[in-house]
Formats: C-alpha cells, sequence, structure tokens
C-alpha cells in the first residue's frame, strides 16, 4: 500500500468524517511488549518510556495524530480510528515481567502517549487501572493526560503512585467552548466535567496540570480563548500548565482534519490549508507570536508552572 506519511499532495476526496457514530467494535489483542522506549526522552518531554493500552480512539478528534498509526495497522477506512478499537488484553501481565526485571532502568513512564487511556474502552477493560497498580507495586512514576474524568476512579491508586514514585496528571483541554467541542473532541466528556476532575485531582494532592493541546489556528488561537484557559489553570490552581500548536502530520491525518474543516467549519478551510501548505506545523512566524501570546497570558494571570518541578532530573528544552 501507498504510504500516504511520505506524499506532499492532499486529496481531500478520500476521506469522509464520522458524523453519524455507530457501535464501537473493540478487538482483543495479545501484545509480546509493554514499555516502549523513547527513542530520545528528555527534548521536550520528561520521560523514558510510553506505554498504551489501547489503539484507536474513540473520542474521535478530528486532528488527531494517531490516525496514522491506525492506519498503518491496516485499517485504511477513515472511521475505523474511533470505531475499531484494538484492545492489549494481556498488557498486564507482560508490563509486571518487565518491570520485575532487574536490568530494566526505572524512570518515568507516559501512559497512552499515542492515545487516551481513560477512553470509554477502560471502563469495560480497566487496563489503566490494572497498570497502575503494577507501578505501585514497583514504585515507578507515571505521566500522563486525558480527555476524559474516568480518571477520578483511580485517584486512590494514582495517589498511592504520587507519594511513592512520583506521578502528574493533566486534562487535554482544546477549549473551553461547548459548541466548539462538538466539532473538535465529538466523543470526550464535556468541559465541565473534566475541570471538575482537575478539582478533585488537586484536593486529593496529586501534582495536575492543563494541556492546551493542540492550540488550533483560526479555532481556537484567539487572545479571548487563550487568555480564557490561563485563567481557568489559575482558578483552579493547576501545577502546570503546558501547550503546543496544532501538528498534521501524514496525509491521513491532513486529509481526515481539512475534511472536518470542510465540513463543519467551511470558512476556515482555504486559510487553513494555506497556513500549512505541505508542512506539518505552521510557519515559526505564527508559532513564535502564538507562544508568546500564551506566554503573556501565563505572566498577566501569574501562572506559577511547576511542571519542571517534578522532573528536576531531566534536562526539559521546552516550557
Ligand atoms: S483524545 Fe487524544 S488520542 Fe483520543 S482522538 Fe483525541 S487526540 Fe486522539
Amino acid at each position: 500500500m501507498t504510504d500516504p506519511f511520505l506524499s506532499t499532495s492532499y486529496s481531500p476526496s478520500f476521506v469522509e468524517v464520522d458524523d453519524n457514530p455507530k457501535e464501537v467494535e473493540y478487538i482483543e489483542i495479545k501484545v509480546k511488549s509493554a514499555l516502549h522506549h523513547v527513542r530520545r526522552p528528555y527534548g521536550s518531554n520528561p520521560f523514558y518510556y510510553t506505554l498504551n493500552l489501547y489503539r484507536g480512539c474513540r473520542h474521535g478528534c478530528p486532528y488527531c495524530f494517531a490516525r496514522y498509526s491506525h492506519w498503518f495497522l491496516g485499517f485504511q477506512n477513515s472511521f475505523d480510528f474511533q470505531r475499531k478499537i484494538q484492545v492489549k488484553v494481556n498488557l498486564i501481565e507482560v508490563l509486571e515481567r518487565e518491570l520485575s526485571n532487574p536490568r530494566r532502568k526505572k524512570d518515568w513512564v507516559s501512559l497512552g502517549a499515542v492515545t487516551d487511556p481513560y477512553q470509554p474502552a477502560e471502563k469495560k477493560y480497566q487496563l489503566a487501572r490494572k497498570a497502575f497498580h503494577v507501578f505501585a507495586k514497583h514504585s515507578w512514576p507515571v505521566v500522563f493526560s486525558s480527555k476524559s474524568d474516568l480518571v477520578i476512579r483511580d485517584l486512590d491508586i494514582l495517589k498511592e503512585i504520587a507519594d511513592k514514585a512520583g506521578c502528574a496528571v493533566a486534562m487535554t483541554m482544546t477549549t473551553l467552548d461547548p459548541a466548539l467541542q462538538k466539532f473538535l473532541e465529538p466523543h470526550a466528556v464535556s468541559i465541565e466535567r473534566r475541570l471538575e476532575a482537575l478539582r478533585k485531582l488537586k484536593a486529593a494532592g496529586i501534582p495536575c496540570g492543563i494541556h492546551l493541546m493542540p492550540i488550533i489556528p483560526f479555532v481556537t488561537d484567539t487572545d479571548e480563548a487563550i487568555e480564557a484557559m490561563v485563567k481557568t489553570a489559575v482558578e483552579i490552581g493547576v501545577d502546570y500548565f503546558v501547550y503546543n500548536v496544532l501538528r498534521l502530520r501524514g496525509e491521513v491525518v491532513r486529509g481526515y482534519y481539512f475534511q472536518a474543516l470542510k465540513t463543519h467549519q467551511k470558512d476556515l478551510f482555504q486559510k487553513t490549508i494555506k497556513l500549512y501548505s505541505s508542512r506539518t506545523y505552521p510557519p515559526d512566524e505564527y508559532i513564535k507570536n502564538l507562544f508568546e501570546k500564551v506566554k503573556l497570558y501565563r505572566e498577566k494571570w501569574g501562572f506559577q508552572n511547576r511542571w519542571r518541578e517534578f522532573f528536576s532530573d531531566k534536562q526539559l528544552s521546552l516550557f
């Protein structure tokens, strides 16, 4: 099959947008390994390993970079990413074996770096909860973000990890506008439920933050939207606030997002294509101005970012 990742041409006709979600299919699979060693740790990321529980994500965000990996697995229908979810049913025993290996270097693990660990499949399979018990048993530190308040179910075990080894939990927030949320994160839990989850994490003494990721050009990059998010972070008292701009890597991701724009935000279609051209990111000038805007509002509202404190032994290049 042709690898769209390598292509630079864009043909919006090959995707349809999932406007009419049907039943989700869970496909149980077995894996040989659990932890994935990050090739270049400690750049902008504070972790050495990643651990993914599910492949595909029911939240169905139209810009999700993981659409590409699902395509690569052989799921060629553009809806499959949010409708056919692979579940790694033997993951916990493999993880237990890997963490029991005395030669394994202990370091931070990012849970669900590719897809959301608390997507709806987690209600049934509880892989995140079971994995946390393994991390707590071996005193390994964990960091992750989610668009679901299901995380509150696991406050007890997250607190144990936080006290024993280190734990940082973020809610990923793209917008505070419920109308926009329907476009940006069609099957994620409501904004208010995620903010409430942050309040509960904070009250439980678990380090928590907001991931303003991605900031979407022409959709969520306004002064008003960014200031409102920073203000919310200050009001809740989260410990960190990290952000990044929309990355559109490869034709699978670009195709789905551009088609979603064409369907839901027609006026933004042409200018977004122009901004990204055939690039993964917008031009440097756009990114520089955007990041300065975020910094300005963090300063205006006196936000104290403790992100680096949690990973004081790491040389982080961003945030
Ligand atoms: S919640 Fe995250 S992993 Fe899931 S679809 Fe949205 S961006 Fe992708």
